[in-house]
């Protein structure tokens, strides 16, 4: 449950949603891209520092809050609320987690302004899921690390200040590094032509010799992938919310719509057969909300103290929550678009974006494969199998 302030910040959220993303959402879908400006307007709601402490600049909010707000920019515009999750979610929580005083202070007021986008470099060419198979490498020159690879895939990439590279180290592990978008030898590709949440930045990156100082690296070398992991707990549950975002939205979409068209000499949603959809889709798209902040209940205690791994761990909650989330984004606005029958299959209308959005929250942070097999290797884990 929310309590009062908790909400007066989702109201204006919504507010922000309302009049600075829905008017736009269409033809930023369109023309491939986010304007500078909707930044700017991020960065001074405070969006951008939503889980950054005080004493950092930010607006150090409980996960719940930040939640609540994130859902409402993905019923605006999920494109944009990917971005925000990004930014908010894995960086900061590695910066958080694993960072130095001297990496925090850097960073984290820079972020919470919007002067520096935050960005998350796992995915390669040829390591999706198996993110242990990374092949970029980071080598020590003395006391100069340099890393060289290609990453794939990454939201926020052309914009970020800030680039969180996974790379190997030769202790044979990965290590995080914080890689400042203006050193020499980073580059980025082009943008990807995507199916949906198409106003997002997807891109590639070169790193070729890019050198950067020791206290580029985040934690311990060696450490990489168990940060990624646990920092893609807490990515999950926003993308948990994105997804929510998208379901909902897709709802009101179709209730309007239904009230409004007439056939056989009556509002189709007088039809039962269409109320039943309705019904279906909000019992899903609530669950994967009500799961979502169930997962975060774990979060504040999240990172690296344990409580990430059991059948109720951070983990395995995060993981259904995504799960049923985006299952849920993607049948909603499926059922969306049937209640909207031809129309909804029309660029013109909102809800076929939803369904190409809602496809993309089954995919990155983890795909549902990946997640289920998650839930069942935690699942087995506490019933006694120690070969997972
Ligand atoms: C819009 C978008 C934005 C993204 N943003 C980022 C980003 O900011 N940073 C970043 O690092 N990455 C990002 N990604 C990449 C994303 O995280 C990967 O696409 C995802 O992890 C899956 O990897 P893959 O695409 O290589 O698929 P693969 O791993 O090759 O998987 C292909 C298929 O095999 C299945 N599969 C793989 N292994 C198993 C298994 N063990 N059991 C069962 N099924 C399995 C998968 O579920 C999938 O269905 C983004 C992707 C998209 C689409």
């Amino acid at each position: 449950m929310l309590n009062e302030e908790q909400l007066e910040l989702q109201q204006l959220a919504h507010d922000f949603a309302e009049t600075e993303l829905r008017p736009h959402t269409s033809s930023w879908d369109e023309q491939r891209a986010l304007g500078d400006e909707v930044f700017e307007k991020l960065a001074e709601s405070g969006f951008l520092g939503m889980l950054i402490p005080e004493e950092h600049g930010g607006l150090g909010f409980e996960p719940a809050t930040y939640l609540a707000v994130l859902e409402e920019l993905a019923w605006g515009d999920a494109a944009v609320a990917l971005s925000v999750a990004i930014h908010n979610g894995p960086v900061v929580a590695i910066l958080m987690g694993h960072g130095t005083d001297d990496q925090k202070a850097r960073w984290l007021p820079l972020m919470a302004t919007g002067e520096v986008l935050g960005a998350f470099a796992l995915s390669e060419p040829d390591a999706g899921s198996d993110a242990s198979s990374i092949s970029t490498t980071a080598r020590l020159d003395g006391d100069t690390w340099v890393l060289d690879g290609t990453k794939r895939w990454v939201t926020n990439g052309a914009r970020a200040g800030l680039v969180v590279v996974f790379a190997r180290t030769e202790e044979d592990g990965l290590g995080a590094f914080l890689v400042p978008t203006d050193t020499d030898g980073y580059s980025v590709g082009d943008r990807e032509k995507t199916l949906g949440l198409r106003a997002s930045e997807t891109v590639s990156l070169s790193l070729n010799d890019v050198r950067l100082p020791a206290g580029a690296l985040v934690g311990q070398a060696g450490q990489g992938l168990r940060y990624a992991l646990e920092v893609l707990d807490l990515g999950r549950i926003g993308i948990a919310m994105q997804a929510t975002g998208i379901g909902r939205a897709a709802i009101e979409h179709a209730a309007t719509y239904a009230l409004e068209r007439q056939q056989f000499g009556t509002p189709i949603a007088r039809f039962g057969a269409l109320q039943a959809k309705l019904a279906d889709a909000a019992q899903r798209v609530s669950g994967g909300r009500a799961l979502a902040l169930h997962a975060a209940e774990r979060w504040s205690h999240g990172v690296g103290n344990g409580t990430r791994r059991g059948s109720d761990g951070l983990t395995v909650r995060a993981a259904i929550a995504k799960l049923a989330a985006s299952e849920a984004a993607s049948f909603a606005s499926d059922e969306a678009i049937q209640i909207f029958g031809g129309y909804g299959y029309m660029r013109h209308y909102p809800v076929e974006r939803l369904l190409r959005d809602a496809k993309g929250t089954e995919i990155y942070e983890g795909t549902n494969e990946i997640l289920r097999r998650v839930i069942a290797g935690e699942i087995l884990r506490d019933a006694g199998d120690e070969t997972l």
